[in-house]
């Protein structure tokens, strides 16, 4: 049996939403992987082990990052703007994207054969997010299905805390896994990656339509949802690809969807790979705009007044952003101060 983890043993957690089937093997129904795990083996993640025909969390209570961001780095626009969210991530993830920003922590298992973070409770975690001020927690950074008992039970203590909470996600959980959280969580940000089944395939090691669901799932479970595309060079940045993508989240989330088309830099496996130019990002959003979205913003690029939110009726500056910070905040009881049309989004 490969030895992943850097220390004992002791804390390993037994999974959630896992079958036992023949001969030992367990089927995980988290993501739509859905991996069936013979006996001392892993999942695609990595973080997943069947010993004797339970399948265990390897990952639960240890954090590879534990930082206090603006909500507004997640991204979430339309969500508590203004407010800090407490994020953490563990090792690990069920995607390899060529192009991944985090690569260091999310490949880990993979590319070093290695699971390390440092231990820390749920309840300890809700005590920093608290102590740092924050109004919510977010599992980001890596995916967070991938630790979904760390996440579960840390976002129950949140709640009863008074603390939101967020996933910052690929996408590509499942139905089931979706409505086991959906009592604890509040927002999403899901990345779009490409509107491409092949480039899932063959540069994410995943499928598309698992994340179409999922989005629409999220819709329907009335959690508060965005969605981030990372525009890559000769990958996804097609116009005709572009607007397949700004068709649907009109179409099937609705056009109030903020959705967030951002630059790539040059990582991982893309290191040759030139940055995003400004002038596909624009054209990017003008495709959004004539597919309907009311909210659509550029990122990790510096362009004037691109991350403002304007409103679709009026034109008025609602949220003012620079650098992931509010400058200035006019929502008023979810409306536009000035015409009155009701804003998409969880106001304070
Ligand atoms: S969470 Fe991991 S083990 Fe479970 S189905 Fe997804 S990749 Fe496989």
């Amino acid at each position: 049996m490969a030895k992943l983890r850097d220390d004992n043993d002791t804390d390993l957690k037994e999974a959630m939403l896992y079958e036992k089937g023949k001969n030992g093997k367990v089927t995980c129904n988290l993501c739509a992987h859905r991996c069936s795990i013979a006996e001392g083996k892993q999942g695609i993640c990595q973080v997943r082990e069947n010993r004797d025909g339970t399948l265990y969390s390897l990952v639960y209570g240890r954090t590879i990052a534990q930082h206090v961001d603006p909500i507004e780095k997640k991204p979430l626009y339309h969500f508590l703007p203004g407010t800090a969210a407490y994020s953490i991530a563990t090792a690990g993830c069920n995607f390899r994207c060529r192009w991944c920003q985090n690569w260091d922590i999310s490949q880990m298992p993979r590319e070093k054969g290695l699971i390390v973070g440092e231990k820390a409770s749920p309840q300890e975690i809700v005590n920093s997010a608290l102590r740092s001020g924050c109004r919510s927690i977010a599992y980001t950074y890596t995916e967070p299905t991938i630790f979904s008992e760390y996440a579960y039970d840390t976002a129950k203590l949140a709640h009863e805390a008074g603390l939101a909470n967020i996933f910052v996600s690929n996408g590509y959980m499942t139905r089931e896994m979706l409505e086991t959280f959906q009592p604890y969580l509040d927002a999403a940000n899901v990345d779009l990656k490409a509107f491409s089944d092949k480039t899932y395939r063959k540069h994410i090691g995943a499928r598309l339509q698992p994340v179409l669901d999922s989005l629409v799932n999220m819709k329907e479970l009335g959690i508060w949802l965005e969605v981030t595309t990372l525009v890559v060079p000769g990958i996804n940045d097609s116009p005709d690809e572009l607007r397949e993508a700004a068709g649907f989240i009109s179409n099937k989330l609705g056009r109030g969807t903020p959705w967030h088309i951002s630059a790539f830099h040059a990582s991982y496996k893309m290191a040759d790979v030139p940055r995003t130019s400004i002038a596909i990002l624009r054209q990017a959003r003008q495709i959004g705009r004539e597919e309907g979205l009311d909210y659509i913003y550029i990122g990790n690029v510096a362009e004037e007044a691109a991350q403002d939110t304007l409103c679709p009726s009026c034109g008025t500056i609602l949220v003012g952003r620079r650098s992931y910070f509010v400058t200035g905040q006019r929502v008023e009881e979810n409306r536009c101060p000035q015409c009155g049309i009701t804003i998409a989004g969880v106001w304070d």
